[in-house]
């Protein structure tokens, strides 16, 4: 298995795309993200790697043969050389890994997914499909953006109230922690938990959607 989040470089992309932009959704030339991706590829050294056209939802889809492109916001699959992607710039990309069964996971989770449990989801959802048992489970939470920057309105709020920092009368939320404590609830042990401190919206080695509004995305990936 191996895994790993990408950064901006190493990439032919141009600005403000640059240079390692994976997302063909984001008004980027086109021939410019495919030989990104084909980068990735040739880097993860496997022939197939499946993105997933991101909506905002808790859906999740088996991968049985690499060739898929779903909309949807997590995958899972037991199929050894096909990698999974998902991409950010601020969202929490999350890995997933089972080590007794061979079998991988990504999330996409940004407020509405987590909101959504979409990450917890994918978890179960790969207890359900392989026979996966979530106290062997590993998971790791990519560079994303973090309650230092991620400022949201009042109406973003709800159910949020434990993740908050007010200051000065603006809210800010911490995605991670409360992904975390999720985790946790549902019983991922806390050794096989880990969270990225790297905010995106801090850190220019990364795109960050808020810091930037016209700007790439990364990936975090995943292959057995
Ligand atoms: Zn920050």
């Amino acid at each position: 298995m191996q895994h790993f989040f990408t950064n901006r470089f190493g990439g032919v992309s141009q600005p403000p795309f640059d240079s390692l932009n994976l997302g063909l959704h984001v008004n980027d030339t086109a021939l410019h993200v495919k030989e990104n991706r084909e980068r990735l590829k040739a880097q993860l050294g496997v022939s197939k790697l499946v993105f997933m056209d991101q909506i905002h939802s808790d859906k999740i889809v088996l991968i049985e043969t690499g060739y898929e492109t779903p909309e949807c916001d997590a995958m899972i699959s037991n199929v050894p050389d096909v990698a999974l992607a998902v991409m950010v710039a601020d969202c929490i990309p999350i890995l997933f890994y089972d080590g007794v069964h061979q079998a991988i996971g990504v999330a996409h989770a940004g407020r509405v997914g987590t909101r959504l449990h979409v990450g917890q989801k994918t978890a179960q959802a790969m207890c359900e499909t392989f026979g996966s048992s979530l106290d062997e489970m590993k998971i790791w939470m990519g560079p994303s953006i973090h309650s230092c920057c991620y400022e949201v309105g009042v109406e973003a709020t709800l159910g949020f109230e434990k993740f908050l920092h007010v200051k000065e009368g603006k809210y800010f939320l911490d995605l991670q922690n409360y992904n975390r404590e999720a985790f946790l609830a549902l019983g991922i042990k806390p050794e096989n938990l880990t969270i990225s401190d790297v905010c995106t919206c801090c850190d220019a080695d990364y795109f960050s959607y808020r810091r930037e509004k016209q700007t790439g995305r990364f990936t975090g990936v995943i292959v057995l």
